[in-house]
């Protein structure tokens, strides 16, 4: 494989296909011509994680989520399909799960998150059946859609691990859109709907509670925070949740479901830490404005892998896209990269069909709104944005170097 003793051009390995990695490609690759990119990616499929809280919800056809990995993968990019298992940062060397070795130049780290449905205890057996569900995979969240449908009456409970996690809104956008269905079928009375959080805030941006808040009021649906699930019985349909008391007393709650909505705790790849580019959680380290790895300066990352503390959310990669690039370009030409990401990240909270809160925040919980409309208010064309343009803006813009609203900073 190629090795940068080897390639007269400078060799950029990038792990991860997803939509940090295959953006990041195609805005370099705009940039930075004579360069040689090989891509690691086991998978062969490509997914827009955004819709599937609209799939969960019976407004999208999960079809239209997908592609073949080979058909966005910019051209001209070499494709290893394997995984990232090791990277040797003094040597400049990754090694793949297949057993190859590959050197580069640059490298961009974009493997995503990892979601640990084995830290719930009897979840993966009865995940996609006995009325267990979760908007967080693709074969699941048609499921969601079809619980949603077929429950008249009973107890539907919806859950949300403690942070970091991608999309934090997430969670909740399956129990609005759920219950505004159930609303309209007139069964909302009959069902007795729970939202169960880990953490103590049903949003981490204090501007966007008060509209959330009257949504679940209007939904009735019981908050419960720092309950945090830890055991399901799919056939005896028993959710187990930890609570912890503010002493940091802790006792088990079980309470019986007829609907199921999972949201796993999530973890960085362990390869980012056992290579010793991991933070103390294991997030890929980076400085979180021009995201160079704080210790090899010869390493970006982006994307939900990365330790920036900003809402893991595909809107956040758009901007960190055209940071990396401009950094990478400027450490191919020995300048000091200076490009800044701001900590923009965008979760449009559907809370009824139709109608959508549009957080978008950056560091320290500043509001960037990206047009000049009352954020806090749902509004109809930030729905539109949702459903209709900001995937056709995904397959046919962000994942081809489209730069629309991702301008970056400058020290
Ligand atoms: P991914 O897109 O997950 O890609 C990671 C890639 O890395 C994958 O292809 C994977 O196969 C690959 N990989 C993993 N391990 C390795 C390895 N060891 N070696 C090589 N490759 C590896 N974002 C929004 O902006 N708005 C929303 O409304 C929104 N809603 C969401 C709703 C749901 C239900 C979900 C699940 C997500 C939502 N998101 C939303 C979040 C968004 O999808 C993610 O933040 C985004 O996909 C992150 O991009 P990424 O490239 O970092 O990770």
């Amino acid at each position: 494989m190629q090795n940068s003793e080897t390639c007269s051009s400078p060799h950029l390995v990038v792990i991860g296909g997803g939509s940090a990695g295959i953006g990041v490609i195609a805005s370099i690759k705009k940039r930075v011509k004579n360069i040689a990119i090989t891509l690691i990616e086991p998978g062969d499929q490509h997914y827009y994680q955004p819709a599937w809280t609209l799939v969960g919800a019976g407004l999208y056809d999960i079809n239209k989520t997908r592609r073949p990995m080979a058909d966005v993968i910019p051209p001209d990019v070499a494709w290893v399909k394997s995984a990232v298992i090791n990277i040797c940062p003094e040597d400049n060397f990754i090694v793949t799960a297949g057993g190859e070795k590959i050197y580069y130049d640059s490298l961009i780290v974009a493997s995503g998150l990892v979601l640990r449905w084995d830290k719930i205890a009897g979840l993966e057996e009865t995940l996609g059946k006995n009325g267990v569900t979760s908007n967080y995979r693709f074969d699941l969240a048609p499921y969601t859609y079809e619980l949603v449908k077929n429950l008249t009456h009973g107890n539907a409970i919806f859950c949300q691990p403690g942070m970091p996690i991608k999309c934090a809104g997430a969670p909740q956008k399956a129990l609005y859109l759920s219950c505004d269905h159930w609303q309209k079928q007139g069964c909302l009375k009959n069902i007795s709907v729970g939202f169960f959080l880990a953490g103590q805030a049903v949003f981490g941006v204090p501007e966007f509670v008060p509209p959330l808040r009257n949504y679940l009021q209007k939904y009735q649906a019981n908050v419960n925070f720092r309950h945090n699930l830890t055991r399901v019985n799919g056939e005896k349909k028993l959710a187990t949740f930890t609570v912890t008391a503010e002493s940091g007393d802790a006792h088990e709650v079980t309470l019986p479901f007829d609907m199921l909505h999972v949201v796993p705790p999530q973890t960085a790849p362990a390869f980012i830490a056992q290579s010793g580019l991991g933070d103390a959680n294991g997030w890929c380290e980076v400085d979180k404005h021009t995201l160079q790895h704080v210790r090899w300066p010869n390493i970006f990352s982006l994307g939900d892998c990365c330790s920036t503390p900003n809402a893991k959310t595909a809107a956040a990669a758009r901007k960190q896209i055209v940071v990396v690039a401009e950094n990478l370009q400027k450490v191919l030409r020995n300048v000091i990269p200076d490009s800044r990401y701001d900590g923009y990240g965008s979760c449009p909270l559907t809370v009824e069909k139709g109608k959508v809160v549009l957080a978008e925040f950056g560091y320290d919980n500043q509001l960037l709104p990206t047009v000049p409309l009352n954020p806090a208010r749902p509004s109809r064309i930030a729905w539109w944005l949702k459903a209709w343009f900001l995937p056709r803006f995904y397959w046919a813009g962000m994942l081809r170097g489209v730069e629309w609203f991702a301008k970056s900073k400058s020290r």
